[in-house]
């Protein structure tokens, strides 16, 4: 499932696309998305000039003209493409966005868990969909001394912990099992017993995790392209996530498999303790 690395990707590749331009009409032909699509409140956005690309955690912010953004989140397998408008419509797509310059906003989403919301942009960040969210691993601010203090009375594994988004956004279970490998920590140490300089490095760690997921175009396990329809690449930089029983890149010991909450988490039993 696309996740904050991709999410960037997807707001990189529109942002020099979209700015001045104007939605002119919005097409619902499927309303059933993970939550139901207000085709009224959507319309609202007619008219309205697109004056930026931002992200919050997993949603593409599109900030309108007149104090509304539009938030989309792909969900399992939403795709956000610009088009000719002329494009014939695709399966799957469920929402379209006529622009003036003649092109199409299209949202597909085959497995439909994908959301598309206008908001009013004063109001985001009280927004029951915003509000419980964590901190941007990517922004100032974020620290080992962050996560230390979250940390605080609490008990549990390190990796729930990590993927918590109350705590801090980002770090699905990908990005969590590549963060852990990186710093070098056991994905079922407690919470309770990390040291300031372990949170330091798994700050570090998930910041240059994701990053590098970014610059290498995201990751493509679930079909995911960005706003041109270009694949990403960083699956093949995974270190840990996915290679049960190859040898770590670093220490040639066997990459091994634990189920945790349900989630698989891969992890060197030589490297990280
Ligand atoms: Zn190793």
């Amino acid at each position: 499932m696309p996740e904050l690395p991709e999410i960037e990707v997807l707001r990189r590749s529109l942002a020099p696309l979209l700015p001045g331009d104007t939605i002119e009409s919005v097409r619902v032909t499927n309303a059933s998305l993970r939550e139901p699509v207000r085709t009224r409140s959507l319309a609202r956005v007619k008219g309205r000039r697109i004056e930026a690309l931002r992200r919050r955690s997993k949603y593409l912010l599109i900030d309108l003209s007149g104090d509304s953004t539009l938030a989309i989140h792909l969900g399992m397998s939403g795709r956000l493409t610009l088009v000719p408008a002329a494009a014939p419509a695709e399966p799957h797509e469920h929402v379209s966005f006529r622009l003036r310059s003649g092109r199409r906003l299209r949202f597909r989403d085959p497995r439909r868990f994908g959301l598309v919301l206008a908001l009013p942009t004063a109001g985001l960040a009280a927004d029951p969909h915003f509000a419980h969210l964590g901190v941007e691993p990517l922004e100032r601010g974020f620290s080992g001394d962050v996560l230390r203090r979250a940390a605080d009375g609490r008990r549990g594994p390190l990796k729930s912990f990590l993927m918590d988004a109350r705590i801090v956004v980002g770090l699905g279970n990908i990005y969590a099992t590549e963060t852990l490998f990186a710093a070098g920590v056991h994905p079922a140490r407690s919470v309770g017993r990390i040291a300031p300089p372990t949170w330091d490095r798994l700050a570090r760690s998930a910041v240059a995790v994701l990053r590098r997921a970014i610059a290498e175009g995201g990751t493509t396990l679930n079909d995911f392209a960005d706003g041109e329809g270009r694949s990403g690449e960083f699956q093949v930089s995974l270190a840990a996530y996915g290679r049960e029983s190859e040898p770590c890149h670093r220490c040639g010991h066997l990459i091994r498999r634990l189920v945790q909450a349900g989630r698989s988490t891969f992890y060197c039993p030589h490297c990280q303790r």
